[in-house]
């Protein structure tokens, strides 16, 4: 049993602005623990009470300032925790502090920087790592992933996440057992055997979160979420299983709601998070409290998952992250005091052992079969059955190798069938007797000289016996090469061709096999290696394109808004460096597969050269009837140590390869992640425009309402907020006229089934190629710039001629598809002509 109390870390987020200098001291100096001490600015007016203190003194384990990186994060809180979790302890991590203040960032990490890799990624490599290196125990990994919101539980690895929004699916709810142990149902467990599935597992689960989350409910900053590593491990042949979990927990914003100030729906998720939050308080205030012997663990959905690791068997950490800005000291004094409150409790972690029920049977069945068979032997029971000629053959083989067993402490193992035991009694006692009659005989027949000449026959005798082995050995070597040649002239056309479409592949392929040995064995099975590679990609791609909804289904004009969205948006920069990077390493990775390959090529080379040796130096000692010489073979010995360097090399690079792997993996997940967001970025700011329009339509002629796209600019606020005024990049300008052609070309385009009525509306009072010049010229609020305005409208002249273009050449030569184009709905052809008419 381990006793320790919780321990506590603080890091401090680098601030967005240049930050104000004093506001906080970090000290050091202490032995095992830091200081932080927060220093009041003397002019906080803005709401904040001056208690008239000046500066408050928290004291933490270590405290990480603003340019601890995330490697020294991990290196520091995270490791010992995942250590004593692979030693069979239960571990969590939680991060604890207002919103933006890098709960996320420290946990999960950033999304842009394969080095802003969080806990749960390099938790996640970390152990996979140590599972690999300890083969004395078999490990099963598997994770779950729960995400509590407005004090429900929503199991983020649910595969119906992708269908459904976050509240139409299943609730995880808490069941306890008669021992008072939590169960969790409806929390899916997805076992992982390697790094890749568990990092896939995160990422569907982040993505999930994302989808899920809208702009009324920003689930991500008002929910917790616990990533949870089930680690169970046994030593081979033994009954005894030990359990350990890892949570690895970020937590909602711990802000206040009086300071926020929201209203409505938000105001119930505050006062959710908030409650399971102040419960949390509430739980903490018990469990450091002496003498307390109720403790609220059942008021709240999150204090009954996180039992354990509160006050419980667990060995718990917890970061508190720091935003420590002028605006943000009054939340950062709580974050520290609920740290102080959190480091008097006390945990005692035990190792989670048991007993494994199936292989207990198997266990207790071996034992009570010894145990009838010692009792058959004490009561003597006979069995009736003489035994089979098989049966006997078998026993005096058994005893034969028995007698020549040179090693004293062989033993006869025949079971405990009192037949087989007399039988070897027999048959034992039979070999004495004859020996017996022999040496007799021997004796009296022979003369002393020939006694001392004795030990020089055996040794002659030995001597011939040997090379008559030898001999014997050499033939089956031959008769088998013999066989196989033979074997290969048959197979000849039939696996040459088999052959050289395997070796391409596996040579195609940047990620070979484990070991030289294993290459053959992968170039058998190459078709299911290469399914399951297609799956995992497909996995990503089917999922992106689940989660980025159908982009053929966009309209040409939406597609065109949406290119230009993406690229003036400010994640685009980060995908383009991903992109980069991305590329390098796969250029890297298939240098160094190319590398592999070669060096397996050769080592297969020297092998093959060395059995070839083999050969010829058996021949020979056949053809000149010699023992094969005793000397070193230095041709040998210089190939074999070419092998080993060869075999060296094939190792680092392979290690290397698997490194790369692992980067590239997770830089694809982060750009899949980012893609996905831009899309749902895209989207939200289509629909909102699409409403605006609809309420205004009518009119349709005021673009004041129009939202620059969300972050093209580092400060919205900056930005005027007329669309065509001068500091709108012309792209901005072209692809909401993109939008706005778009979303006109469907109100004036006939509907499904347009009545007759509706049709003669239509023609009479859009015709499109009336309609489409005109509209946004006369619409736009230009700017009075007499030269801006007439670059404005050359502009938008110009692109009206060419959609008007685009949408004819549609019209005339692909009517059918055009018309799904324009109208999806509506591939009605009368309609079609109208416009065809009009245009
Ligand atoms: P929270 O989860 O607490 O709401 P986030 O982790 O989302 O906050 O952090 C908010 C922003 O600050 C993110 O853009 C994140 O990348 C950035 N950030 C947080 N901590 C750090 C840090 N230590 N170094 C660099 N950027 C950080
Ligand atoms: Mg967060």
């Amino acid at each position: 049993m381990v006793k320790q109390t919780i321990q506590i870390f603080a890091r401090v987020k680098p601030p967005v602005r240049k930050q104000q200098q004093g506001i906080y001291s970090i000290d050091e100096d202490e032995k095992l623990t830091s200081s932080l001490e927060i220093i009041l600015p003397r002019d906080l007016a803005d709401g904040f009470v001056n208690n008239k203190r000046e500066s408050y003194n928290f004291k933490f384990q270590r405290i990480f300032d603003q340019d601890a990186n995330q490697e020294t994060v991990f290196e520091n809180i995270a490791k010992p925790v995942a250590e004593s979790v692979l030693a069979g302890y239960n571990g969590t991590i939680f991060a604890y502090g207002q919103t933006g203040s890098g709960k996320t960032f420290t946990i999960t990490g950033g999304a842009e920087r394969y080095s802003d890799r969080g806990i749960i990624p390099r938790t996640l490599s970390y152990i996979f790592e140590q599972l690999q290196k300890d083969s004395s125990k078999i490990y099963t990994t598997q994770i779950s992933y729960l995400e509590i919101y407005n004090e429900c539980g929503y199991d983020l690895l649910d595969p119906r996440h992708e269908a459904s929004s976050l509240e139409d699916l299943p609730k995880v709810t808490i069941l306890e057992d008669p021992e008072q142990n939590i169960h969790l149902k409806n929390l899916s467990l997805h076992q992982a055997t390697t790094e890749e599935e568990a990092l896939n597992l995160l990422f569907l689960g982040d993505t999930n979160r994302m989808i899920a989350e809208t702009p009324m409910n920003q689930a991500s900053t008002r929910s917790h979420c616990i990533f949870t590593i089930h680690l169970s491990s046994k030593e081979p042949g033994s009954a005894t299983v030990r359990h350990a979990k890892l949570h690895l927990v970020d937590l909602a914003g711990s802000e206040r709601v009086a300071k926020t100030g929201v209203g409505g729906q938000l105001l119930t998720e505050a006062k959710y998070i908030n409650l399971s939050l102040h419960y949390l308080e509430q739980v903490i205030i018990a469990l450091s409290e002496k003498h307390r012997s109720h403790i609220p663990y059942r008021n709240s959905m999150m204090t009954s998952v996180l039992r354990d690791s509160l006050g419980g068997n667990c060995m718990t950490t917890m970061i508190a992250t720091l935003s420590l800005e002028k605006r943000n000291i009054d939340e950062s004094i709580s974050t520290c005091r609920f740290a102080q409150r959190v480091a008097l409790i006390k945990n005692e972690a035990v190792l989670n052992e048991e007993i494994d029920p199936r292989l207990m049977i198997i266990r207790l069945q071996k034992e009570i079969q010894e145990l009838k068979d010692e009792l058959a032997i004490v009561t003597g029971e006979r069995r009736t059955e003489a035994l089979t000629e098989a049966e006997l053959l078998q026993l005096e083989k058994l005893i034969t190798s028995f007698l020549e067993d040179q090693d004293p402490e062989s033993r006869l193992e025949v079971g405990a069938d009192m037949r087989k035991i007399h039988h070897c009694f027999h048959h034992l006692k039979k070999l004495l007797n004859d020996k017996k009659i022999l040496g007799n005989s021997t004796v009296s027949s022979e003369s002393k000289d020939q006694d001392c000449q004795e030990p020089l026959k055996e040794e002659e005798y030995k001597k011939l016996r040997d090379i008559l082995k030898q001999r014997d050995n050499e033939i089956n070597i031959l008769v088998n090469m013999l066989k196989k040649e033979k074997k290969k002239a048959q197979d000849a056309l039939h696996s040459s061709r088999m052959d050289r479409s395997e070796f391409r592949r596996s040579q195609n392929s940047p990620f070979p096999p484990r070991n030289p040995e294993e290459g053959q064995r992968m170039l058998l099975s190459s078709a299911p290696t290469q399914a399951q590679d297609f799956s995992t990609s497909g996995y990503r791609s089917s999922l992106l394109h689940k989660k980025t909804g159908m982009r053929e289904e966009m309209s040409l004009g939406r597609q065109e808004a949406f290119e230009i969205f993406k690229r003036d948006h400010a994640d685009s920069v980060t995908i383009d460096d991903n992109k980069q990077i991305l590329k390098q390493r796969f250029s890297e990775a298939k240098a160094l597969g190319e590398s592999i390959n070669e060096a397996r090529r050769k080592i297969g080379h020297l092998k093959e050269e060395i059995t070839q040796r083999h050969i010829q130096q058996v021949a020979l000692g056949i053809s000149e009837n010699t023992a094969v010489p005793s000397m070193p073979d230095l041709q040998e010995e210089r190939l074999r140590s070419q092998l080993e360097e060869e075999k060296r090399r094939y190792k680092t690079m392979f290690t290397r390869l698997k490194a790369l792997k692992v980067e590239i993996e997770h830089l694809q997940l982060l750009m899949d992640k980012a893609k996905v967001k831009l899309q749902k970025e895209f989207e939200a700011w289509w629909a909102e425009e699409a409403s605006n329009l609809q309420v205004k339509s009518p009119a349709l002629n005021s673009l004041d309402h129009m939202k620059p796209f969300p972050q093209t600019l580092e400060s919205q606020h900056d930005r005027p907020q007329l669309l065509f005024n001068k500091s709108y990049p012309p792209t901005f300008c072209f692809c909401w006229f993109v939008f706005y052609s778009d979303v006109y070309a469907r109100k004036i385009l006939p509907s499904p089934c347009p009545s007759p009525r509706s049709q003669e509306q239509s023609r009479t009072s859009t015709p499109l190629g009336n309609s489409i010049p005109e509209r946004p010229t006369s619409s736009v609020p230009l700017t009075g710039d007499s030269q801006t305005d007439s670059d404005i409208l050359a502009f938008i002249k110009a692109r009206q001629n060419i959609l008007q273009k685009k949408y004819l050449h549609l019209l005339l030569f692909s009517a059918p598809k055009a018309s799904s184009l324009l109208c999806p709905a509506s591939p009605n052809k009368k309609g079609l002509s109208d416009d065809m008419v009009t245009c």
